[in-house]
């Protein structure tokens, strides 16, 4: 046998005999006979191989049309099934980044990765925290997906909320450059350049500030070149304000509602009604009562992904007076999602469960296709981070970031999990 040749069984034998946490790259190798899911031309390609050169995508080629030579190793994959790496799209893992919580970061972030999950967003954290972590994910320190992160600003209001104060720990909340307080007097450049200087990947504009202030803050963002994320609805400027200012996504579906004036005098009368069941018909009629179309064709038009995160607002239906946030959350994700809006994966769920659990609510919640759910969890998801020139879809020149699967995901959503191996930058790894 060629030498260069590293058969199923090698691979299998080599994976089964390493670590959890094992990870092994050769440099130059091509993954033949696998079923590529497409997230560009919405196909399957069958019988495909793939060059990974390094930490890139060398060669996509019909693996008919793939000639075996002595520097690449092959690898052959037949009947496996790949999808570009899961993103997701709204995580937090240094809200409050003490020595424990450094460890419990590790450990989900290892377990996420070993999952399929290769980028995650962080939407709010300790920078000091999470610029160390991002690091050691990058050069592969520890066992993790990439981990690019946020610079949250806000109105001096919201820091007085305690999870503000946790991540200022030894610094003043409202005060640290990952985590400011803004107004309309701020010099915006100082405190984009700031924001910008602590490594972040994006601004997220968080809670109580004025459609002013948000313009501001985008202007000074797009002329220092750093993107904006931002809640759907700020207090103070609503929805359609932040869909036009030039913000790339925005975060929770339900917060849509604040748009409409009469939204408080709303909310007040769900505050008795329960979650779905016999109040299906209570709740449809109600989602008929506000009209979203505008905010939708604002998304398209301005191509803004929505970061709909169905996985926390489905948490809400445990909570009295908060059925809404899901029933309403529900419907306006629907509605975008067939209004042709960009939908991302955030599963926001504070590590209890992990973006495919978000795939798999946008399939049996949202009406999506499992294939829409894919695209959701990778290339929308990569333009709602900011990343789509080098993640989340399977191209020569992108990170060799890949999900290989035992059986079609396409065929049913929950396929996802039947892990064979995760790549990330180029690395394999394997849970068994
Ligand atoms: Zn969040």
């Amino acid at each position: 046998m060629n030498v260069s040749k590293i058969t199923l069984s090698i691979l299998y034998l080599f994976l089964s005999c390493t670590p959890v946490n094992a990870q092994f790259s050769f440099g130059s190798y091509a993954l033949q006979h696998v079923n590529i899911i497409d997230v560009n031309t919405n196909k399957i390609l069958f019988d495909y191989t793939i060059v990974i050169n390094k930490d890139k995508i060398a060669d996509i080629i019909p693996s008919n049309k793939y000639i075996v030579n002595d520097t690449v190793q092959s690898i052959v994959l037949k009947g496996k099934f790949v999808v570009p790496g899961l993103i997701d799209a709204h995580v937090h893992f240094a809200t409050d980044p003490t020595e424990e919580r450094r460890d419990h970061a590790e450990k989900v972030l290892k377990e996420m990765l070993l999952t399929g999950i290769t980028s995650v967003r962080d939407m709010a954290g300790d920078a000091r925290a999470l610029s160390g972590l991002s690091r050691n994910a990058l050069i592969g320190d520890i066992v993790a997906p990439n981990i690019y992160y946020s610079s949250l600003m806000a109105g001096s209001k919201f820091f007085s909320d305690p999870r503000t104060i946790a991540t200022a720990r030894g610094g003043l909340s409202g005060k640290m450059p990952y985590m400011k307080a803004v107004d309309s007097i701020s010099n915006m450049q100082i405190e984009v350049a700031q924001a910008k200087g602590t490594g972040a990947s994006g601004i997220k504009m968080y809670a109580n500030l004025s459609n002013r202030e948000v313009v501001k803050i985008v202007e000074e963002a797009k002329r220092q070149n750093i993107p904006v994320w931002s809640h759907a609805s700020l207090q103070l400027a609503k929805p359609s304000e932040i869909l036009a200012s030039g913000v790339i996504s925005v975060s929770h579906a339900n917060m849509l509602i604040y748009e409409n004036d009469k939204y408080q005098d709303l909310i007040n009368s769900w505050g008795n009604h329960q979650p779905g069941g016999e109040e299906k018909e209570f709740w449809d009629k109600e989602f008929e009562k506000s009209d979203f179309s505008g905010l939708y064709n604002l998304m398209i038009k301005n191509n803004v992904v929505l970061d709909a995160t169905i996985t926390v607002l489905t948490l809400q239906k445990n909570f009295p007076k908060k059925a809404w946030v899901y029933e309403i959350g529900k419907r306006i994700i629907q509605g975008a999602h067939k209004a042709g809006v960009l939908i991302d994966a955030g599963s926001d769920s504070d590590q209890e469960t992990f973006v495919q659990h978000e795939m798999k609510l946008l399939v049996s919640d949202c009406g999506f296709s499992p294939f829409e759910a894919i695209l959701a969890a990778t290339k929308y998801s990569a333009q709602s981070t900011g990343i789509l020139a080098t993640e989340g879809t399977i191209e020569v020149g992108k990170k060799a970031n890949l999900l290989f699967l035992n059986s079609n995901p396409v065929e049913n959503i929950n396929h996802i999990d039947d892990i064979f191996m995760v790549i990330k930058n180029g690395m394999f790894y394997n849970k068994k």
